[in-house]
Parts: structure tokens; C-alpha cells; sequence
């Protein structure tokens, strides 16, 4: 999915209609720029809000950064009031990817770019570009950690498994989930995995809200239901928030530590990983995806083509998002200390 890149593979000259047009256009210096986040469903979400207002002010624009704890309504509403306060570009990492569209198309008539931060915004023509960590990879990346760490604590299959992905409304936790079972399926396939309880379907596993009661309350469903006998070697958990819920699950039944992934590199999660409690999780850097998203800002402003090193991964149903997608990493204790070296908060944790 990741490093394809414009340069060299004959797609510049189908480029530059639609995407050219907005990018030629420019805007003055020092204008509003919206920043639409969701929920503060997980750390990464607060700190973008601290790096776009940083950032932002410091490249000298106007940021107008808003979450929307209440929901997809108001959402809704902070971005039709960026639009009625002139911003000229919307950055949205949206609650709901699919339920913006009313909104994106004032954007459009307004003559606003919109960018999709970290989550896609689906079924609609409205969104211009869309800049994220390899959501795919992400998954590829869990699914091959949980194998390596089951493997590492019994060496022989087969592994008793169970399966977590995100909240369906957040068009990542599909991703998330395909790039793992296409790491898991084969092995599901030839039986060197077992889900024990049956549940294989994104639609079965799925946590609403990304919320971590929802995930603790399906894991000890889980537990009770089918590991009164059976012994849980590997969980596979789409990020931090939901890992520690589900650790917190089983040690609450009273049960071994399985194997458990995770994402986004939560400071209690590290900890966690330090201690040899929760097995995995995902750099994704979110100084590095707010710096680019602002980088996009820039070249709109200046009028400037995007760089593009996706083009056609995303679709969301209308069209295909051109994307520029950073590379994640997954973190283990083994590797800890090599993957945080430059992070002030998590460098200190890895000692
Ligand atoms: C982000 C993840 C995060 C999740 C819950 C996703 O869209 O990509 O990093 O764990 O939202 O906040």
C-alpha cells in the first residue's frame, strides 16, 4: 500500500485536473485554517490538538482547533461554523467519516480545501486529500506481532486467539482489521489458530466508540463464555486504550497474561510493555503526521502541486483520495528504548 510515489511511475500528467486546480489556487497568508478532531478517544487526538495550535500560529496562520466530545452533531456544527468564519482549509479527523457530507459541501461551495486527517472521509466527492499513518500496515504489523509474541512464549501452535477491532463509525478500524487478518486468516485457515469463541467477523468485533468499557465487557464475556477450560494465548487489540481494557479483563477473571497488540504508544501502555504486561504497540508519531498536515497547508497556501505518495489506495466510495501515508512502526520491549530515543515523554519510560 505504501511507497508509491508520483515521481517516475507516468501518473503525472493524469494529475493535475482536479487536484492541480484546488492546489494553483493559494490563499493569503495568515488566514484561518479549521481543525475539526473528533473525541479524545485516545492520546494522539489531544496531542494533535497541542501541535496544531502550535504549529499553525508558528507557520502564521489563524487556528481554529476544536474537538467534538459531544458527538457527530457537533461536529457538524463546529465545521459549518469554521466555514461561515472563512477558514480556507478544513483539516477533519472526523468522528463519523461518513456522516460530514452536508457540511463538505459547503466546504466545496466555499471554495474550501478539505484534507481527512488520520481517519477517511467517506462517500463524498468533497474531501481533496487525505494524510495518514499505512492503515493497512498498521494491521499487518499487529497481526504479525501477535504470531511473534504467541510464538515467542510457546514456541508450538496451535494458539487459542480472540479477535478486537476498533468502532465501525472510524473507516480506519476495517483497515486496521483487513491488514491484520491478512497476516491471521491463512493461519486461522490451516488451524495453526483458533477463535475460540467464533466470532471472525469485523461485524462481530467491533467496539463501538473505541470505548474501553465496551471492549473490557465483550473480554469478559469472552472469558466466561468460552475459556472456563481452554487457555487464551493471543488477543489481538487494535489499539492502547482497548489493550489495557482487555489486560484489565483478564486479570480481573484471574487468568494469564496473554499476548496483546496494540497502537498509538500511550504512555500507560509503554509502562505496560516495560513490565512485560501488554506485548505490542504502533509508533505512529503524532508529531510527524500534524507536521506534514501542515506541510499540505503550506503548499495550498502557496500554491503549490501536493506531494502524493498514494494515489490510489483510498477509495471511499465516490472517489479515490489522493494520500500521503507515513510509515508506522510497531514497539516492543525489545526495541522500545531504539523507537522512542527522540520522544521526551516515552525515551525516560524505556530506561
Ligand atoms: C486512530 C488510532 C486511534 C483510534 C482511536 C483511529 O482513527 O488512527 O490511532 O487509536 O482512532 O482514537
Amino acid at each position: 500500500v505504501s511507497a508509491l510515489t508520483l515521481t517516475g511511475c507516468g501518473r503525472e500528467e493524469a494529475a493535475p485536473s482536479a487536484d492541480g486546480e484546488t492546489a494553483a489556487a493559494g490563499f493569503e497568508a495568515g488566514s484561518a485554517i479549521g481543525v475539526a478532531l473528533p473525541q479524545k478517544t485516545s492520546e494522539n487526538w489531544v496531542l494533535a490538538e497541542e501541535l496544531f495550535n502550535e504549529g499553525l500560529t508558528e507557520a502564521g496562520y489563524d487556528p481554529d482547533v476544536q474537538f467534538a466530545n459531544g458527538g457527530v452533531s457537533e461536529q457538524q456544527n463546529q465545521i459549518s461554523s469554521m466555514i461561515t468564519n472563512g477558514v480556507k482549509v478544513l483539516v477533519v479527523g472526523a468522528i463519523d467519516g461518513a456522516q460530514l457530507g452536508t457540511q463538505l459541501q459547503q466546504a466545496k461551495d466555499a471554495g474550501i480545501t478539505v484534507i481527512a486527517y488520520d481517519r477517511l472521509l467517506t462517500n463524498t466527492e468533497n474531501v481533496d486529500y487525505y494524510v495518514a499513518y499505512d492503515n493497512f500496515q498498521v494491521g499487518e504489523l499487529q497481526g504479525q506481532a501477535l504470531l511473534d509474541g504467541m510464538k515467542a512464549a510457546k514456541p508450538e501452535g496451535p494458539y487459542n486467539i480472540e479477535l478486537f477491532a476498533g468502532s465501525p463509525d472510524d473507516a480506519n478500524a476495517k483497515v486496521f482489521f483487513d491488514g491484520a487478518m491478512s497476516v491471521l486468516q491463512p493461519e486461522i485457515d490451516n488451524g495453526n489458530l483458533v477463535v475460540v469463541s467464533g466470532q471472525e467477523t469485523f461485524d462481530q468485533v467491533v467496539t463501538q466508540g473505541w470505548k474501553a468499557e465496551n471492549a473490557q465487557k465483550r473480554m469478559d464475556n469472552l472469558l466466561s463464555g468460552s475459556y472456563s477450560s481452554e487457555e487464551l494465548d493471543g488477543v489481538l487489540s487494535p489499539n492502547d486504550t482497548l489493550a489495557r481494557a482487555i489486560l484489565t479483563s483478564v486479570d480481573g477473571a484471574g487468568k494469564p497474561i496473554p499476548v496483546v497488540t496494540g497502537q498509538d504508544s500511550e504512555v500507560e501502555s509503554v509502562k505496560s510493555i516495560m513490565d512485560d504486561k501488554q506485548y505490542s504497540t504502533i509508533n505512529k508519531d503524532t508529531r510527524a503526521l500534524v507536521e506534514h498536515a501542515i506541510v499540505m497547508v503550506n503548499d495550498l497556501q502557496a500554491g503549490k502541486e501536493l506531494e502524493i505518495n498514494d494515489p490510489d489506495s483510498y477509495d471511499n466510495g465516490v472517489k479515490t483520495v489522493p494520500a500521503y501515508l507515513l510509515e508506522p512502526q510497531i514497539v516492543t520491549k525489545e526495541n522500545a528504548a531504539e523507537a522512542y530515543a527522540d520522544d521526551e515523554t516515552l525515551a525516560p519510560l524505556t530506561q
